[in-house]
């Protein structure tokens, strides 16, 4: 260990209870995510407490150190990596803290899936559902803005948080939720949370019909900060502006989450396509039955689900170019059945545009269908040969209206630049997992992804859509923000500024000045091959940072 971490190490140990490790193992172990990034860090924190945190982050502001918040490390984005000190909140901060009739108190180390298993014995869920779920940490959930497959019933992340318990860059913590203005101006005791609120209701006043121009159209949006609807004529809605700020603003330390009633009934079908517009096409008409999922799988998905498992192989037709799976719920069992069959005949009979289907009610076969997404991602990873499928422009959406024009199109640009890729989406909200094939240790195929980029995202821009609809900006979107938002970065740089002045809170990601950050910290292919299911994660011994697993997304 060099003398510098070393110090540094000594120093923290002396201020807080969780552990602290800077050396060569575990700045290892904490310099990869699930991106195809590699950023090597200080050290790494795990605290145990709100305090420990604060020490940290007063510790990091006197010696100008940066900060990473860091879950599980699933990021597609590299939107946890970086140069300085990493504060894991997946060891220590596991504890769900109190439930209420409707919501609910966690502390951001809870793993989405355990969550939702203790709301489940109340009959309640909390609705965003990513789908790394087995792993995913709730304070992650919320920086990220995530969201899943069932966004057209619940929506993403930033419309479930009520209230947190936030820890600022200075140290100073903080009870945050919808604060109140009188006459504009905020009434609260607290003389430093009176003066954020107040400088943060000064700017986004001051912007309000830029912000209000610079909207995206499409429904899914994570790129850059929220800054539409924080602020009304009584009140600044705090949590809507930092869900979604990727631990640029502020770090969560308490997050009091809003849940939902479990349906009782659920209704699944499969529908297959001749061609990949049919199924764009088809879209707009499932949206009309008020589905809670509709996802869409290229051929290249179909015919690895087909080779993955026999069952697989005998549910999907070997001629589908596409098929949608297609969600509905409710409390009467019969009724969501004849939603899912009045569906089907409309997309299959009526209009034709589907050649095949298969519909279930029963639960096992349920669990099967939604195994078809979750499962054929990874093995994607798995793919033998030199390219791999890149995580880069692997997160955009488009208004699901435009679907039909917009895939044939960005179907052109890969074809332009000769690059294959698989596409998953959910369709339904016009969100676009699209995967190119490259090589990244081939300087040939890393300028192919710059170029890829800068065509897909024009697209993107000019249909109304955003680069990034819920993974992250992270390292590999951040030097397109600007692109996508004009003017209005500079508001994104003054809030930065009100909350972060030192840029130290995960600097680089969201406001940046470095055009070629995404091109930066490239980890060689053959590693980021492994990302999925890294060497390291089988090591005995010290608890190590949780892997990204088999989902999709
Ligand atoms: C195969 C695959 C499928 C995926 N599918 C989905 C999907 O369906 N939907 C989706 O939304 N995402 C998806 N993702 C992306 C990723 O899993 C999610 O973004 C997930 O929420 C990240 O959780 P994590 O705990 O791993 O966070 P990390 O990657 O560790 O961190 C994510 C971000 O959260 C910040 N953060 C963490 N803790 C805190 C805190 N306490 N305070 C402030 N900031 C904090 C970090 O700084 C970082 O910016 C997928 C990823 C993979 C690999």
């Amino acid at each position: 260990m060099d003398p510098e971490r070393e110090r540094i190490q000594e120093d923290l140990r002396g201020l807080v209870r969780g552990e602290v490790r800077c050396d060569d193992v575990f700045v290892q172990l904490y310099s990869t995510d699930a991106s195809i990034y590699q950023v090597r860090p200080l050290g790494v924190v795990r605290p145990r407490t709100a305090h420990d945190v604060a020490a940290c982050l007063r510790y990091a502001a006197e010696r100008q150190i940066p900060i990473h918040a860091r879950g599980a490390g699933t990021g597609l984005a590299g939107e946890s990596l970086g140069p300085g000190l990493v504060l894991d909140f997946s060891c220590h901060f596991r504890r769900i803290l109190a439930r209420h009739d409707e919501r609910v108190r966690v502390q951001p180390g809870v793993v989405h899936e355990r969550l939702n298993a203790f709301l489940e014995r109340s009959g309640r869920t909390f609705g965003p559902d990513p789908a790394m779920s087995h792993v995913t940490t709730l304070g992650s959930v919320a920086a990220i803005d995530g969201a899943g497959s069932r966004w057209l019933k619940y929506g993403s992340a930033r419309r479930h948080v009520l209230a947190m318990q936030i820890v600022l860059a200075d140290g100073t913590v903080m009870e945050v939720g919808r604060e109140p203005l009188v006459g504009g101006q905020s009434v609260d005791a607290d003389p430093r949370k009176r003066d954020l609120i107040n400088r943060l209701a000064d700017v986004l006043g001051r912007n309000a019909q830029m912000i209000e121009r610079h909207q995206p159209r499409s429904r899914v949006n994570r790129s850059g900060y929220h800054l539409a609807g924080v602020l009304s004529e009584d009140a600044l809605d705090l949590p809507r502006l930092l869900v979604g700020s990727e631990g640029t603003l502020a770090l969560f330390t308490e997050l009091e989450l809003a849940t939902q009633p479990l349906p009782r009934h659920r209704g699944l079908a499969l529908l297959f396509f001749e061609r990949l517009e049919s199924a764009a096409r088809a879209v707009e008409e499932i949206l009309t039955f008020a589905p809670t999922a509709c996802d869409l799988m290229d051929r290249r998905h179909l015919t690895l689900a087909r080779e993955t498992d026999d069952r697989f192989a005998q549910l999907i037709p070997p001629s589908a170019e596409a098929m949608l799976l297609v969600e509905q719920d409710g409390e009467d069992g019969a009724g969501v059945r004849e939603q899912m069959r009045a569906l089907v005949d409309r997309i299959r009979r009526r209009r034709r545009l589907a050649f095949d289907a298969r519909q279930t009610s029963s639960p096992d076969e349920m669990e099967l269908y939604w195994q078809l997404p979750r499962r054929v991602v990874p093995t994607l990873y798995r793919l033998k040969g030199s390219t791999r499928a890149v995580p880069f422009v692997e997160d955009i959406a488009a208004p699901p209206e435009t679907l039909p024009k917009f895939l044939p199109e960005m179907q052109n640009i890969l074809k332009q630049h000769q690059v294959t890729a698989a596409l998953f989406g959910h369709a339904g909200h016009g969100q676009l997992h699209i995967r190119p094939f490259l090589d990244l240790s081939d300087p040939q195929h890393v300028a192919v992804l710059q170029q890829l980029a800068n065509d897909l995202y024009e697209a993107v821009f000019r249909f109304g859509g955003t680069i990034s609809g819920e993974h992250a900006d992270g390292l590999s979107r951040t030097p397109f923000i600007r692109r996508q938002y004009g003017p209005l970065y500079h508001v994104f740089r003054e809030v930065k500024r009100i909350f972060d002045p030192l840029n130290l809170l995960n600097p680089g990601k969201i406001v940046g000045d470095d055009p070629e950050l995404h091109l930066r910290h490239l980890r060689p292919s053959e590693l980021a091959a492994t990302a999925i299911s890294p060497p390291w994660a089988s090591t005995e011994g010290a608890r190590l940072p949780a892997s990204a697993g088999p989902a999709t997304g």
